[in-house]
């Protein structure tokens, strides 16, 4: 088994393939045991050539054969005597001579010897063939009549005898010395192949064992990597199903930390208003039965304005913080919103939170009101109504409109104070006021400038429209009574100056100003009365109403 860190280095040193120099050890192992079996085979292979070659019946066959011949010569010697001696007849003879010859076999070309020894040994053979040309020329002298001519065949068998024995018995020594000598050599032969092979056979041995070895070492290896990567894997498993709890009690925990919050949570996909997490608090003021599915900023603020401008800044900024907005629509209330953009699961995602302001708002209404109304008469401060009229000045002038200014004080009113006391002053001053909010129009601008003293800004009040107007808010108050605790009335009257706009670059400041010094010429001039101011002419006024 190739271990992976040298695989690693050999394809990290030859990225184009495995240097044949450079194989991993299991390879040359591999490639070692493989050569040693085909060497062992190859040594088995001639060693077993050698033994077949020892165990060849050949040269046992050989002495076999030069021995039968030397010993059936042997027999037709003597019985060619005996046949001499009348001991024995020519068929005898004939027959015996027929069996010699069969062993000789000299139908074919060479005698029974075998073709290793009838090189090696030239001479036996020649011996061999001449006595089967002997045996031969005898059986067919004694063919035609074996009676008449077993004598001279007799006779010449002993004449040939002695050197025939004489020759077969030196070819049994040769053949035996021969085959001695060859089984000597294969001996030695194969005993050389068995050290050989015994050599081979050890190599195989030493390199299949360094194999084993080495592959036992690999498969230990292995199984200790095997092991330590289960046991990283556990740990890692453990740590993600501990990460996984956590997360899913943060979850759980954010999820009811949201729940309980004092604020609204939305939480929706950027692309299709899919909505992630929607707590109870949100979907209780929205007037939903159960969490909806998507949903729209649309959905989430009543005014369409305030939706553009909160997608406009998460688009542009990405966040959005303490925007005041009128959240739902049944009936929509007022929240300071933020929101951000954050990604949720590879998503992108708006993220909204937002907390009623209800009776902040109230608060701010109720603090507004007391910094801009005058608590006793209801009417707007000098403040408020300096703002208010400064914007309608400037309107009125942008688009060359008429606009008036009235100065009001009540006459001799610290008389009444003194005579009737604090409170019906202020009696005097409520119902002044009063009777002003009703002689003129809504679109007027009214306040009071302080003391008894009121003041109004007329938008597309001509001179005469203001000098009428005016007019009837004199004469208004001076029909006006206050029943006393003692039977009587109190009647009081006013004194009036105006002024115009006039198309100038007037400032509002400088039309009270102008007002006032009308103010203080009715007042000079016996009170109870309207007087103008003459824009060009400042040092003269004009008394429209005398009591
Ligand atoms: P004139 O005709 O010249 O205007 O005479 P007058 O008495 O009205 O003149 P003056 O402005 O001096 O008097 C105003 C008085 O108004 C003085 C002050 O005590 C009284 N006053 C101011 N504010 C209040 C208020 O809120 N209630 C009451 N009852 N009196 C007030
Ligand atoms: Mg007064
Ligand atoms: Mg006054």
């Amino acid at each position: 088994m190739p271990s992976p860190s040298s695989d690693a280095v050999t394809t990290a040193a030859h990225p184009g393939g495995t240097h044949p120099l450079r194989l991993p050890p299991v390879r040359w192992l591999l490639l070692l045991v493989a050569l040693m079996a085909l060497a062992s085979a190859t040594a088995l292979w001639l060693t077993l050539q050698q033994a077949r070659q020892l165990g060849q019946p050949d040269q046992h066959s050989d002495l076999w054969y030069v021995s039968s011949v030397n010993s059936e010569l042997a027999r037709v010697r003597l019985l060619s005597h005996q046949l001499l001696a009348g001991e024995a007849s020519a068929d005898e003879l004939m027959l015996r001579l027929e069996v010699l010859y069969s062993v000789l076999d000299n139908t074919s070309a060479l005698p029974k010897l075998s073709d290793r020894l009838h090189g090696r040994l030239p001479n036996t053979a020649a011996t061999l063939r001449e006595l089967a040309h002997h045996v031969d020329a005898w059986l067919h002298t004694m063919d035609n009549n074996p009676a008449a001519h077993s004598e001279q065949v007799a006779r010449e068998i002993t004449r040939w005898a002695d050197l025939l024995q004489q020759q077969a018995r030196t070819a049994v020594a040769d053949v035996h010395v021969a085959a001695t000598e060859d089984n000597d050599a294969t001996r030695q032969s194969l005993y050389q192949r068995f050290v050989l092979l015994s050599l081979v056979l050890a190599g195989l041995l030493v390199g299949t064992a360094a194999l084993i070895w080495y592959l036992l070492q690999e498969a230990r290896r292995a199984r200790r990597i095997s092991l330590a990567l289960s046991q990283t894997n556990q740990l890692l498993e453990t740590r993600v199903v501990e990460r996984t709890r956590q997360i899913e009690e943060g979850r759980l925990l954010l999820s009811f930390i949201l729940n309980a919050s004092p604020s609204d949570v939305l939480l929706i996909a950027a692309d299709d208003g899919e909505v992630f997490f929607i707590n109870q608090r949100l979907i209780q003021r929205l007037d939903l039965t159960r969490p909806p599915q998507h949903m729209r900023v649309t959905d989430l603020l009543h005014d369409d304005a305030q939706c553009q401008a909160l997608m406009e800044g998460l688009d542009r900024y990405g966040e959005v913080d303490g925007m005041e907005a009128l959240l739902g629509h049944k009936p929509p209330t007022w929240c300071s919103l933020s929101a951000r953009l954050i990604e949720v699961d590879g998503r992108l995602g708006h993220l909204f939170w937002s907390f009623d302001i209800t009776p902040h708002k109230r608060l701010e209404a109720q603090l507004r009101e007391l910094a801009t109304t005058d608590p006793l008469s209801g009417l707007d401060n000098r403040r408020a109504f300096l703002d208010k009229s400064a914007a309608l000045l400037e309107h009125c002038r942008r688009h060359h409109q008429d606009c008036a200014v009235l100065m009001l004080d009540i006459d001799r009113f610290k008389a009444i104070n003194d005579r009737h006391g604090h409170a019906i002053g202020d009696q005097a001053i409520i119902a002044c006021a009063k009777i002003m909010r009703a002689t003129l129009r809504d679109a007027d601008v009214l306040g009071r400038m302080g003391g008894e003293e009121f003041a109004a800004l007329l938008p597309l009040a001509n001179d005469k429209a203001a000098l009428d107007t005016a007019e009837r808010l004199r004469s208004a108050v001076q029909a006006l009574y206050i029943p006393l605790e003692n039977g009587d009335d109190l009647r009081f009257t006013v004194s009036i100056g105006a002024t115009q706009l006039g198309g100038r670059d007037t400032s509002v400041e400088g039309l009270l100003v102008e007002a006032d010094e009308a103010l203080y010429r009715a007042k000079a001039e016996g009170r109870n009365r309207v007087v103008t101011h003459l824009p060009h002419t400042p040092a003269t006024s004009e008394t429209t109403s005398l009591p």
